[in-house]
């Protein structure tokens, strides 16, 4: 019997490089409200993402809806956003009083149309919140070029993207703050985890009092916060996994050649295509069954009956989700391109020791 292959699998430090770094915790006592591990994580990410402030949170979503929060934007006001992601991106936005205005996708690198978001711009457009899907950098000169141009806020849903480079600068730059996922199935992990990264330093006192109950000082509380603090075991794994990134997208990197090796020429099979002047994390590998001679529900059910998990990710579009049905924004059929790459693509297994003879594998039960 062959062994199951998962879509992916968390990256773990050894148990004893874990333990040493939760050892400390049994001395202090000290597991959560920003204690030392989670002090000295959030000092290494800022240095690793080049950016002059990192918060962390105990999840992304909680990060993006606190990100999002510290706006103050006007409630119903609408943020231009993609339906091509992950629930998340959606639900932050409208859980916080906004209007989801969804633009079409491009069909290279799935990521926002830019040619399509000025038109969608109206006189209650209060923000823009992108997604760096797959980890493929956003147009994110243009988006920049319009949001000046309308006075639009910018928010990057860069769950995906921890690590990418576009033209040497790190992701974390771009826009008015961008937010990280550190869950489990994300390239770089806390076990659950998030984080929100920007330049502006009069965010800092404001983020990290939202985060905690928004109390400002021992006997001040300053906003009607909530809580989504990352504790300390998080921040430790955070520190173990920080140490070995660079040889975990290293592996990733030979795995996706791999795949492009085997799959690459083949009719109605398309890959993901490189993208210039970006350095790459190797986060997913998405495939798109456009005229091949099995659809994309026949691939995933022929990798499924061989114990292959992969995904259709993502589908279904966020605009087409029941709980949007009354929303006047919403439709699929608003967004065909998106609905054209939801309805064929699946993301294959992926993580940092995935054996090649596995690739070959699901690359011959693809192919056969
Ligand atoms: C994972 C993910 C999130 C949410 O992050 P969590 O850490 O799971 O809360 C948000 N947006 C996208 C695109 C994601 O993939």
């Amino acid at each position: 019997m062959l062994n199951e292959i998962l879509v992916t699998s968390s990256s773990m430090p050894s148990k004893e490089e874990f333990f040493e770094e939760i050892s400390e915790l049994w001395d202090t006592h000290w597991l959560t409200n920003m204690g030392i591990k989670h002090k000295l994580l959030q000092e290494k990410l800022e240095n690793y993402l080049e950016v002059p402030h990192v918060i962390l949170y105990t999840n992304g979503h909680l990060a993006l809806e606190n990100a999002i929060a510290a706006l103050n934007l006007p409630k119903g006001g609408e943020v231009i956003t993609t339906p091509f992601t992950f629930a998340s991106t959606t639900h932050a936005i409208v859980r916080n009083g906004l209007v989801p205005v969804f633009c079409d996708i491009n069909d290279e690198n799935y990521t926002m149309d830019v040619n399509k978001i000025e038109a969608l711009i109206t006189d209650q457009t209060v923000a823009i919140i992108p997604v760096h899907v797959y980890g493929s950098i956003c147009d994110v000169e243009e988006i920049d070029r319009i949001a000046r141009k309308y006075g639009l806020k910018v928010i990057y849903d860069a769950a995906h993207a921890f690590a990418v480079k576009y033209k040497g600068a790190s992701v974390a730059c771009f826009g008015d703050a961008s937010m990280f996922s550190f869950h489990a199935t994300k390239v770089f992990n806390t076990i659950e985890g998030g984080a929100v990264c920007f330049k502006n330093d009069s965010w800092v006192q404001l983020l990290n009092d939202q985060k905690n109950f928004g109390i400002h000082g021992p006997e001040e509380v300053a906003y009607v916060g909530g809580n989504a603090k990352m504790n300390e075991f998080q921040a430790a794994m955070g520190l173990c996994n920080i140490r070995h990134l660079d040889e975990e997208i290293n592996k990733r990197k030979l795995i996706v050649e791999y795949y492009i090796k085997r799959l690459s020429g083949i009719d109605g099979i398309k890959l993901p295509s490189k993208q210039k002047d970006v350095e790459s994390n190797y986060a997913y590998f998405p495939v798109v069954f456009d005229g091949y001679k099995y659809t994309r529900n026949e691939v995933f059910t022929r990798l499924a009956e061989k114990g292959i998990a992969a995904r259709k990710y993502f589908y279904p579009l966020t605009n087409g989700f029941e709980c949007y049905r009354n929303y006047p924004t919403a439709g699929t059929e608003k967004t065909p391109i998106a609905q054209h790459i939801a309805l064929r693509v699946l993301t294959l297994p992926l993580y940092a020791d995935l054996r090649l003879d596995d690739v070959d594998r699901i690359c011959n039960i693809i192919l056969e």
